[in-house]
């Protein structure tokens, strides 16, 4: 296996840490960004304790010079990255008759508009080098929409634009970009839910539970792999059959 330097966005989260896990057990290096040093600091030493180092780079990927930063500080500091997951994402549900500017633009800022805000400044190196791995965790509302969710549906549809956008435009330099639609996974997210509305949504589910985290990660190291090189522009629904469109 060759070894990688990765990009995880959000890696302190519930799937982010599953995504960090599982590449850095396939033998990947792999960084992640922070937003409050005392949080990042437990993450980062609970991760040690697995064994496993992460490379932390301060960054609120929702704003674009911050970004530059991260990307600047991790590429200098830590090496060229060579997989970028897209991962970092918020909710701030409401229905839209009323919903505040604030509420839509946090959402479109931190799941859409960090896509560019990332990957704009790392993807003239991955270009140069010929290789590349970009994977945007959208989600299954941003497929089938949400009642309460108008920001957060509109963004991760979004996001799937810009993969294949993107994937289009930089396949002949060894780029994949994919975008992987989990449905309900069962991390701080989805847990802040009240539970007879999660009871609702299982009951949806056809496989009858909520995803873990590991079964997303599972598919973003598919996608990152080597062997994935004939694989791109796809949106890889992983939602236990709660949703079968595109
Ligand atoms: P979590 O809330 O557990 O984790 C979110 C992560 O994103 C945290 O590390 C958080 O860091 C980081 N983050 C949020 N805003 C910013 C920002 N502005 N700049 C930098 N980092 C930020 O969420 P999940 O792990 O559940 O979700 C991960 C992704 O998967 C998201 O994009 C989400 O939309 C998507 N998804 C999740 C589903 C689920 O069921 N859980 C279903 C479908 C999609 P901090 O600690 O600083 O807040």
């Amino acid at each position: 296996m060759t070894q990688r330097t990765a990009l995880v966005t959000g890696g302190t989260g519930g799937i982010g840490t599953a995504i960090v896990r599982y590449l850095a057990r396939q033998g990947h290096r792999v960084a992640t960004n922070y937003r409050d040093p005392a949080k990042a600091d437990a993450w980062r030493k609970a991760m040690a304790a697995e064994g496993i180092e992460v490379y932390m780079a301060q960054g609120d990927v929702a704003e674009p010079d911050a970004s530059e930063t991260m990307i600047q500080d991790i590429e200098q500091n830590f090496g060229p990255i060579e997989i970028l997951i897209n991962n970092a994402g918020i909710t701030r549900d409401t229905t839209f008759h009323k919903m505040s500017y604030a509420q839509w633009m946090d959402v479109v800022n931190t799941n859409l508009n960090a896509c560019f805000n990332v990957t704009r400044p790392v993807i003239d190196g991955m270009r140069g080098r010929k290789w590349g791995r970009i994977v945007q965790i959208s989600s299954i509302n941003g497929q089938k929409g949400q009642y309460g969710q108008a920001n957060y549906a509109a963004a991760k549809a979004g996001m799937h634009g810009f993969t294949i956008s993107l994937a289009q435009e930089n396949a002949r330099f060894g780029i994949t970009v994919n975008t992987v639609s989990p449905g309900y996974v069962g991390t701080d997210m989805v847990m802040a839910v009240p539970e007879e509305v999660r009871e609702k949504i299982i009951a949806q589910i056809p496989i009858g539970r909520l995803g873990k985290p590991e079964e997303i990660a599972h598919a973003v190291a598919f996608l990152t792999g080597e062997e994935a090189g004939w694989i791109t522009g796809t949106n890889l629904a992983i939602n236990g059959g709660h949703y079968m469109g595109w």
